[in-house]
């Protein structure tokens, strides 16, 4: 066993393949929905029933997913590396390939939490979270996710485990939502850098290998490479 780190972090590209829209895809809209009207503290004070139903809606797409190769590949590569995933998606497709240790830095669109205390975080049975679903507390319960605006809490766990990573995979973000995106400046000079996109990505570190291909084609490719040097 290869005892070396990697830490594939992933964006919405990487399940774009699995039917899951991009931002990008979509015109910077969510599904036809303006982010600001659905995904901030903002709109959740404004309008909470319309926030619940474009989760709701973004929950069913998710159970009705498959992981696709790109997921699937990634898991692979837990065999021979010390592997984490560093996930901006709120999907679970990187789970449900296999992958063991997965960070979800924006949060989980399966898990929903309490309005009183942060720490109460529970699964959501079912496909839609209801005004009136209530915490142990007794207080409405939100969806587990981070939306604009607000802390991303396991940055620095993120950070920490870049900073060690002897190889880091960047597949599917647009590197545009921070700070999120600031993530991969924690490499350490020595990490051997890969970028799996179609599109141009802006990225300022020099030395990125750019496999310019989407990500259920360019992720086993690469895998099928460091999977082999791990058994050299
Ligand atoms: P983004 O939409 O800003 O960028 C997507 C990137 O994926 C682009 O660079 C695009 O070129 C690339 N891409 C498109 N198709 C691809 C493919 N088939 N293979 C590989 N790459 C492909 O996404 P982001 O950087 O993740 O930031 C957007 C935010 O949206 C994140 O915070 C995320 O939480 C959220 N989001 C999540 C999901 C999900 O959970 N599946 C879906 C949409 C948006």
């Amino acid at each position: 066993m290869d005892t070396r780190s990697i830490v594939v972090f992933s964006g919405a590209g990487v399940s774009a393949e699995s039917g899951l829209r991009t931002f990008r895809d979509s015109d910077g809209l969510w599904e036809q929905y303006r982010i600001e009207e659905v995904a901030t503290p903002e709109a959740w004070e404004h309008d909470p029933a319309r926030v619940l139903h474009f989760y709701d809606l973004r929950r069913e797409q998710v159970l009705s997913a498959r992981p696709n190769a790109a997921h699937e590949a990634i898991s692979r590569l837990q065999k021979h590396y010390n592997l984490h995933v560093v996930t901006q998606n709120i999907d679970d497709l990187h789970e449900r390939a296999g992958s063991g240790q997965v960070l979800h830095l924006h949060g989980e669109i399966l898990k929903a939490r309490s309005t009183a205390d942060p720490t109460l975080i529970t699964h959501i049975n079912g496909p839609s979270l209801r005004l009136g679903d209530r915490c142990p507390l007794g207080s409405q319960l939100r969806p587990h996710i981070v939306w604009f605006g607000e802390e991303v809490p396991l940055i620095p766990i993120a950070a920490a485990l870049i900073a060690r990573a002897d190889k880091l995979l960047i597949v599917g973000s647009s590197l545009q939502v921070y700070p999120a995106a600031g993530l991969i400046h924690y490499a350490s000079p020595s990490c051997e850098v890969v970028l799996v996109d179609p599109n141009e990505v802006g990225i300022s570190r020099a030395g990125v290998r750019h496999i310019k291909r989407t990500a259920s084609e360019g992720v086993p490719l690469l895998a099928a490479q460091w999977l082999k040097e791990a058994n050299a």
